[in-house]
């Protein structure tokens, strides 16, 4: 894991999320794909986003990103650098996609054009640099030898489809980085590779990273490559932010029993031989129509009768961990 730098506490984070909600609306009622969500991610840091599939991560990076789906009705706040992405005004959001915001996918050919060469792209993506096209072009350049694509000089000429899958993440990569955003969105970089390149993308990430000098908004299901990139982690349920802090406080002290039953079920952590890797019993709720009491209860065993009425508040644990449990209500209670 990575040792954390304090922050001083005058730096403002870079992207404060608060209060975020979205409905899509559906033939059958809204899907309440986010509840409530709010977090931090601080300039220079890597946050990631875990959870089940369905649980809004993937919905949470496209709402900062600003690419949502019409059937999307969002509300609370995302300020960036200090102002409101969703009260700005549309083309002024735009400018910020591919300059301040940058973002990469899982699958790269959403992000990269199969008919046009990685040199086109690579130098079209810098249209907001002012240099000639020749620097921009030596830019790219660089930026594929960095990324360790051989033969550098030759190859910016050929298509995605000449390179591997592998390769086309790093192109990606290179793209989203070339901008020197202040801000990169990664949904689930690595998931499609398998798993020497996943380690080969996550440490290529981290050292761009580190050399720009951005932020990383890291959504993974992979709790292991969230554990090497990541300075803090917010894990996700069913469209709420259940548990966040610092990524050694919540491996090393899970206090929400999502969180918990997450890591054990993380094959990476499962000290045992088994042929069967565990899995959280129960199925995520369906997220139609609104809810009542803690959103894990019905797969809690903890659950009580406090945990069907009421939704569990913030729940500071030490100085930078949060989590939204009744349980930690009663510790406290104990404990006082
Ligand atoms: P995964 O890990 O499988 O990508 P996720 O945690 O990223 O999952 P999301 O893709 O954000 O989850 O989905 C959250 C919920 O929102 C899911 O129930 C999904 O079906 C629903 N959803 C996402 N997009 C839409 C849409 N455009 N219209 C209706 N429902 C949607
Ligand atoms: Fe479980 Fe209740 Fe805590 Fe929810 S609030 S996680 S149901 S104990």
């Amino acid at each position: 894991m990575r040792h954390e730098d304090p922050l001083p506490s005058s730096s403002r984070p870079l992207l404060e999320i608060r209060g975020l909600d979205l409905d899509f609306g559906t033939p059958r009622g809204p899907i309440r794909a986010l509840r409530n969500v709010s977090l931090d991610v601080p300039a220079a840091q890597v946050v990631g986003i875990v959870g089940e599939s369905g649980s809004g991560k993937s919905t949470l990076a496209y709402t900062v990103m600003g690419l949502l789906s019409e059937n999307a009705d969002v509300t609370g706040s995302i300020l960036f650098e200090g102002r409101d992405l969703l009260k700005m005004p549309a083309a002024e959001r735009r400018n910020l996609l591919g300059d301040r915001l940058s973002m990469i996918c899982q699958d790269p050919m959403t992000s990269l054009n199969p008919v046009r060469t990685i040199e086109s792209q690579m130098i079209d993506i810098q249209h907001h640099e002012k240099e000639s096209r020749g620097e921009k072009r030596a830019r790219a350049i660089e930026m594929l030898k960095r990324i360790g694509i051989p033969d550098a000089d030759r190859r910016i000429s050929a298509y995605p489809h000449h390179f591997s899958g592998g390769m086309r993440q790093r192109i990606c990569i290179a793209m989203a980085l070339l901008v020197r955003p202040a801000l990169l969105i990664a949904d689930e970089p690595t998931t499609a590779l398998d798993a020497t390149l996943e380690v080969q993308i996550i440490h290529l990430l981290r050292d761009l990273q580190k050399e720009i000098g951005c932020s990383v908004l890291f959504v993974s299901h992979h709790l292991g490559a969230v554990a090497e990139l990541c300075d803090r982690v917010a894990v996700m349920y069913a469209g709420e932010v259940v548990e966040r802090g610092a990524v050694r406080d919540i491996f090393h002290n899970p206090s929400h029993p999502y969180t918990r039953a997450l890591l054990e079920c993380d094959p990476g952590r499962i000290k045992r031989r088994t042929r069967t890797l565990p899995t959280i019993p129960g199925e995520v709720p369906s997220l139609l129509g609104s809810k009542r009491g803690c959103i894990f209860r019905t797969r809690c065993r903890h659950a009580s009768d406090r945990c069907v009425q009421e939704i569990p508040v913030e729940y500071h644990i030490g100085v930078d961990q949060i989590a939204r449990c009744h349980l930690l209500d009663e510790e406290r209670l104990v404990s006082a």
